[in-house]
């Protein structure tokens, strides 16, 4: 095969470094993006990384974006910084101009002329050429590819609040998708929780990082009250990892607590959230702790439970997923077997545990670690390595 056709379906870092590697290493590249470029990465732009840049670029992606000597390797960087002095640049470098298709978005793909239970394991699955369907504003187009690779992410689709991870009564009809975000995207959204009522909900950094937007909201505005339930029963809202290498972490971890400690913020270990209703203009959330039903009146609620990858695009494709997390089965049994909660101990896992069963078809980024939050764009960066090493060698 000469110059195989590489599709990569999202533009967000991993997809970025997988397309710059891949178009170097002598594939022919194109990268459908359903927004703009790292569209997910803007939807929390106001939020810093708690990973340095040099964890979060690739030396290659660094040479094509030019910023080898502007931006220091240690520079923690908002997302909004991020996308601007570094994604943007490679997006609009020598070797990805004109490769990167934005408002793309991907809606299903299959293989030429065969089902999904059709060639099971015969090698001539391999040489049919993946058609995957596009649409583009109202058009729909057909792109096919000899080789294809999900780097679409894990911010497709936001989890839910309710009890065991489904939609708490009225949780649909009284939350829209803003809800769901970090607030503060601009600081006039920050200014609209003044003196108000707020619950957070959640359990992780995004929940975290709202708690501690929205303090700052109080300090300035000492009527607003900020409560926060979280699902886990632990003696602090955040579990602080022993000597955290990454100051950003260690320190939203240790505000986040110590606003819980001072009575600044009223924290709920273990609640459950059983129904949301209307309250005369306000929300009425109703909950249980250890079986004890209990309720809270609040002006308005930030539901931060963590998101899930959208595999349907995918889904005429043979992909053995794990029942657990949603990633692909080898990749997700690595990263179960690994006991460590801690996202900065995850190696990246080699190419095998990159296959599918599915030839020529590869999820890579936060895509691949499904629901496993412990994701790092370092570990992509070296997925992206190892897989576009491996194809040029079995191209070759
Ligand atoms: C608040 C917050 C802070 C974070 N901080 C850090 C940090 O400090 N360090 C770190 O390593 N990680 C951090 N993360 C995780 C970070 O989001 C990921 O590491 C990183 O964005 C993953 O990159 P990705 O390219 O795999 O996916 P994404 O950045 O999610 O990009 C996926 C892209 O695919 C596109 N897409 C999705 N579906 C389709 C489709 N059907 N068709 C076409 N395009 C599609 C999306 O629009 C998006 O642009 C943070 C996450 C959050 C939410």
């Amino acid at each position: 095969m000469t110059n195989p056709k590489l599709v990569v379906v999202g533009a967000g870092p991993i997809g970025l470094d997988t397309a710059l590697q891949a178009q170097l290493a002598g594939f022919d590249v194109t990268v459908l993006e359903r927004g703009r470029v790292a569209e997910a990465v803007l939807s929390w732009g106001h939020v810093r990384l708690f990973t340095p840049f040099q964890m979060n670029s690739s030396k290659a992606g660094r040479a094509a974006a030019g910023v080898e000597n502007q931006i220091r390797h240690d520079a923690l960087l908002t997302g909004r910084e991020y996308v601007q002095s570094y994604l943007k640049p490679l997006s609009q470098s020598a070797a990805l101009v004109g490769r990167i298709r934005e408002h793309h978005e991907v809606l299903a793909v299959s293989r030429e002329l065969t089902g999904k239970s059709q060639l099971i394991g015969k090698p001539a699955r391999a040489i049919r050429p993946f058609r995957i369907l596009v649409r583009n504003d109202q058009r729909e187009e057909v792109i096919t590819a000899d080789i294809l690779i999900d780097s679409t992410g894990f911010m497709s689709r936001h989890r839910w609040i309710g009890n065991g991870g489904i939609p708490a009564r009225g949780e649909q009809h009284f939350l829209s998708e803003s809800n769901y975000q970090i607030p503060g995207r601009d600081s006039q959204s920050l200014d609209a929780f003044a003196g108000q009522s707020v619950l957070v909900v959640g359990s992780g950094f995004s929940a975290a990082t709202s708690v501690c937007l929205l303090n700052t909201i109080r300090q300035q505005s000492p009527g607003t009250q900020i409560h926060w339930f979280t699902r886990n029963r632990n003696e602090q809202p955040m579990r602080p990892i022993r000597s955290d290498p990454l100051e950003e972490r260690a320190r939203l971890t240790r505000e986040a607590n110590q606003l819980v400690a001072s009575g600044g913020v009223s924290w709920v270990a273990g609640a459950a959230v059983d129904q949301i209703n209307s309250a005369g203009g306000r929300l009425r959330v109703c909950f249980e702790v250890s079986g004890i039903r209990d309720e809270i009146t609040v002006d308005r609620i930030v539901a931060n439970p963590g998101y899930r990858p959208d595999p349907t695009p995918f889904e005429e494709l043979q992909i053995h997923r794990c029942y657990a997390t949603d990633g692909p089965i080898k990749l997700a049994a690595h990263l179960l077997g690994d006991s460590s909660g801690d996202c900065l101990t995850q190696q990246a896992a080699g190419i095998d545990l990159l296959k599918n069963p599915e030839p020529g078809f590869f999820i890579v980024g936060a895509a691949s670690y499904g629901r496993d939050s412990r994701f790092l764009m370092q570990n992509g960066i070296q997925q992206a390595a190892d897989l576009i090493g491996s194809l040029k060698e079995s191209v070759q």
